[in-house]
């Protein structure tokens, strides 16, 4: 066994975690409320059997050196080290269990050393002069440089190569990093980053991940992006950071607010102004990581983004993203300039009203599209239901809903009622349209037949004695519609016949690698419920809640393809297929 494993074992998972947090039993696990993100109820579950712990509310989770990791903001070396001083074990030597960590490791040895060299050019080398003229006339102080880590990168070709050469770092590794880039037909090696301006980005722990480089020299022949970042590496996906987040956490939980920008250098000028609690999302839209992360921190986004939120399609899809994760969200229109960082330099009161007056998203969706188009016309008032309606009709709180009904009804000189049947409509075409789409809305939204099928695989997971289950289970696999839960399914079964006895710690280490997460999500679910003889009742009433979506699923598949047939031989195959289904269901619903 080896050491990492070793001390893990010798850690008792629960008693560890509740140091930090009072845990209360809840069934096979125990629960608390979680100490990453703010939440009033508990979400956050943790598993003596399997040594892991998981946050339903924030997503994070693991085990127990990735709790002391993220919970002592410790590197893995650190947090094992104190678990192995406490569990008495003497590790011979750090060592990785995978390539992989100790490659990512070195990577972030390399950023870092590469950030301050960038940043020691900048502010001490009078190489570094005309970049740092740049940014001081763009009013940035030498200590919002300093707190951000901003840099310059020589313009020549090899620079960080052979600055990183003479730490001990190959080529190859430069590449990876993202940092170098090879000429495959010379076979050679250059900096990817040269004469530009350097934004250091760090994730939320404060780890350098990459960077981002901006022109400086208005050069006629080059003709390069204004911004150029790192590649893709094992430690930077663009769309899981958030540029500042590292400095301006604390202060966004404090505020529970987060204002969200374009660019790195808006986020800089509202930081350095006074105004803290804001990230930059470089000019992407928000994505689902970066959303995760925020909603660890607050519940109500700013956004002071160039884009037109109704319009363009991209920036839409992170809003509806962000209201899936419960955010609350307002639009921050600029009062001065055409961006925070002009904003702010037109006088920071400019800023802070603009943010003082923020709009909620939907009252900004309402004007928007009464600017864009003319209300007194018959086609304007088109254009403006159809941009409008679907996003109104997609708010969940109904008073909120019909608050915003009224509005709109008003704007157009038409009724409420006929709003909603508007929406009526369009609602019927959107779910004709989601049965071919399911794929798709399926992570999002998480479908009533999908709970169904993980809630039946919690009981069935964390019940002692599941066995008893074996018959049901092997038909209702038929039922299963979604192909990752029913392949756990199938497992279960085939474990509970070849075992007899159910052992989640055995089931886990037989599971293929992919599948574990999900069963150690299912596992941890919190069911509320601890009697044996409610879990029995809870299972029999959900395997015949199943049964009967599918049935009824399948039932709108057949009719639709029959809408669409001419053809009488699939017509009466279709129709008998139909029948078939509905007697299965009538027998269901005895
Ligand atoms: P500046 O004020 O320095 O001109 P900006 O933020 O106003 O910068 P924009 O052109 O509005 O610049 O771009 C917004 C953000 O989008 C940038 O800050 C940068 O993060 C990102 N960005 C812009 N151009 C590119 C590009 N070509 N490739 C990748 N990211 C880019
Ligand atoms: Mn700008």
């Amino acid at each position: 066994m080896d050491q990492i494993e070793q001390v893990k074992q010798k850690t008792d998972i629960v008693n560890l975690i509740g140091q930090y947090v009072p845990l209360k039993k809840a069934g096979r696990n125990f629960k608390a409320n979680c100490p990453f993100h703010n939440e009033k109820s508990p979400s956050f579950m943790v598993s003596p059997e399997r040594q892991i712990w998981h946050c339903f509310g924030c997503g994070e989770g693991g085990d127990a050196i990735e709790f002391m990791e993220k919970i002592e903001s410790m590197d893995f070396g650190e947090a094992l080290k104190m678990l192995a001083d406490k569990a008495g074990v003497k590790l011979e030597r750090v060592q990785y269990d995978s390539a992989q960590g100790a490659k990512k490791d070195r990577i972030y040895q390399m950023n870092h050393l590469v950030s301050e060299y960038y940043h020691y050019l900048l502010l001490n080398h009078r190489i570094g002069k005309e970049a740092l003229d740049y940014i001081l006339k763009r009013e940035l102080n030498r200590k919002t440089l300093e707190t951000f880590k901003i840099g310059y990168s020589p313009n020549s070709w090899e620079s960080v190569l052979r600055f990183l050469k003479k730490k001990g770092f190959t080529a190859q590794e430069m590449v990876e990093a993202g940092l170098v880039i090879k000429n495959p037909q010379r076979d050679s090696y250059y900096d990817r980053f040269r004469g530009r301006l350097m934004f250091t980005l760090k994730n939320h722990r404060g780890q350098v991940v990459g960077f981002a480089g901006r022109k400086i020299f208005a050069d006629a022949q080059d003709n390069e992006a204004k911004y150029i970042n790192t590649s893709e590496t094992p430690v930077y996906t663009k769309g899981n950071v958030l540029y500042g987040l590292d400095v301006t956490k604390e202060t966004i939980r404090k505020e529970g607010k987060a204002i969200v920008v374009e660019g790195e250098i808006d986020a800089l000028a509202s930081f350095q102004a006074g105004v803290s609690n804001v990230v930059a999302i470089k000019g992407s839209a928000l994505t689902q990581g970066q959303l995760e992360l925020l909603r660890r921190y607050c519940d109500t986004l700013l956004i002071s983004l160039d884009a037109d939120l109704a319009g363009d399609l991209a920036a839409r899809r992170g809003i509806e993203l962000a209201e899936k994760l419960g955010f609350s969200l307002k639009v921050v229109i600029l009062t001065k300039g055409k961006d925070p960082d002009e904003c702010v330099r037109e006088g920071v009161q400019y800023w802070k009203e603009s943010i003082k007056k923020a709009l909620p998203i939907y009252d900004y969706y309402i004007n928007k599209a009464l600017e864009k188009y003319d209300v007194s016309q018959a086609d304007g008032k088109k254009a403006i239901v159809k941009e409008v309606l679907p996003i109104l009709a997609k708010i969940e709180n109904l008073i909120v809903k019909d608050h915003y009904l009224k509005i709109l009804s008003a704007k157009l000189n038409a009724s409420v009622e006929l709003l909603l049947k508007e929406i009526e409509v369009f609602e019927k075409a959107l779910k004709l349209n989601s049965l071919t789409t399911n794929q798709v809305v399926q992570i999002a939204e998480r479908p009533r037949e999908v709970t169904l099928e993980e809630h039946l695989l919690s009981l069935l997971m964390q019940s002692f004695n599941p066995g008893i289950y074996e018959k049901e289970l092997d038909v209702l696999k038929n039922y299963y519609q979604n192909d990752l839960l029913k392949k756990i399914l199938v497992n279960v079964t085939n474990f509970l016949t070849q075992q007899k006895n159910w052992d989640i710690k055995k089931f886990a280490k037989i599971s293929p690698i992919e599948l574990v997460p999900t069963i150690d999500r299912l596992f941890l679910e919190d069911l509320k419920i601890d009697s044996e003889e409610e879990k029995d009742s809870d299972f029999r009433r959900t395997i015949r809640e199943i049964k009967i979506n599918t049935l009824k699923n399948k039932m709108q598949k057949i009719s639709k393809e029959i809408e669409k047939t001419t053809e009488e031989k699939m017509l009466n195959k279709l129709t008998l297929e139909f029948e078939k289904t509905t007697t299965e269901m009538k027998e269901l619903s005895r």
